[in-house]
């Protein structure tokens, strides 16, 4: 991440790696934790509520990265700190009403689909910004930015056309009048290119974690 900061003259201190946890038992994220690591990312909620509970007695941020039902917001409000997958305003609604006053607002992200699969989550780009104009209504969140989850591009200069889109995406939105400071793209296997692209918050799993496939071996501790 340092190095690609530093290739495209950015600080390397505005960009944020989230640690992609989904599968790993809480050891590995303890481990994580100890080594500095403050951010993990989850997809799945019943997993993440019982690794938070197993590491309640440490201060992490919780980000969720999943596609989201409506009948887990009022979980998701209550135990994360970040939602980065929101694409639907129903669900914003149902998130903003179930969070707890005390915790502050939820920081979120929308998420757009700025490839165009059929198959993915997010918004139409045509419409981040009208959602955008309604989640900054709604009390109980705090509209940060954008998220994007860009089909795997087979060369790079595509990969980074996507990311580029999001960014331009974010700038148009912020145009508006809107703060959103954060641009949440890129994964193990291009979280440079993100970088370049301007990313400001990385999601990274597998390069830290290890392959996906091999957690299931690892047993909890
Ligand atoms: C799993 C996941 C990641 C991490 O993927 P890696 O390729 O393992 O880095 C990042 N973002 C989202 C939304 C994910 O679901």
């Amino acid at each position: 991440m340092e190095a690609a900061a530093r290739s495209c003259g950015r600080d390397p201190q505005t960009i944020a790696l989230v640690a992609v946890s989904k599968t790993w038992p809480a050891q590995r994220v303890r481990e994580a934790a100890a080594a500095g690591q403050r951010a993990f990312g989850e997809n799945y909620v019943q997993e993440a509520l019982a690794k938070m509970e197993r590491l309640s007695d440490l201060d992490l941020e919780w980000h969720f990265v999943g596609r989201l039902q409506g009948n887990k917001a009022g979980a998701v409000a209550a135990h994360f700190d970040w939602v980065h997958s929101i694409d639907r305003l129903e669900i914003a609604q149902r998130l903003s009403r179930a969070r707890p006053p005390e915790r502050g607002p939820l920081e979120v992200c929308i998420e757009v689909n700025v490839s165009g699969e059929a198959s993915k989550g997010g918004v139409a780009p045509e419409a981040a910004a009208g959602l955008a104009r309604s989640l900054a209504a709604l009390p109980g969140l705090r509209l940060r930015g954008l998220m994007a989850i860009p089909e795997p591009a087979a060369d790079a200069p595509r990969a980074s056309a996507s990311f580029r889109r999001l960014r331009e995406l974010r700038d148009r939105i912020a145009h508006d009048g809107y703060r959103l400071d954060t641009l949440s793209m890129g994964m193990s296997d291009d979280f440079e290119a993100a970088i370049l692209e301007g990313a400001t918050l990385v999601r990274v799993g597998s390069a830290i974690f290890g392959p996906r496939a091999a957690a299931a071996r690892v047993q909890e501790q």
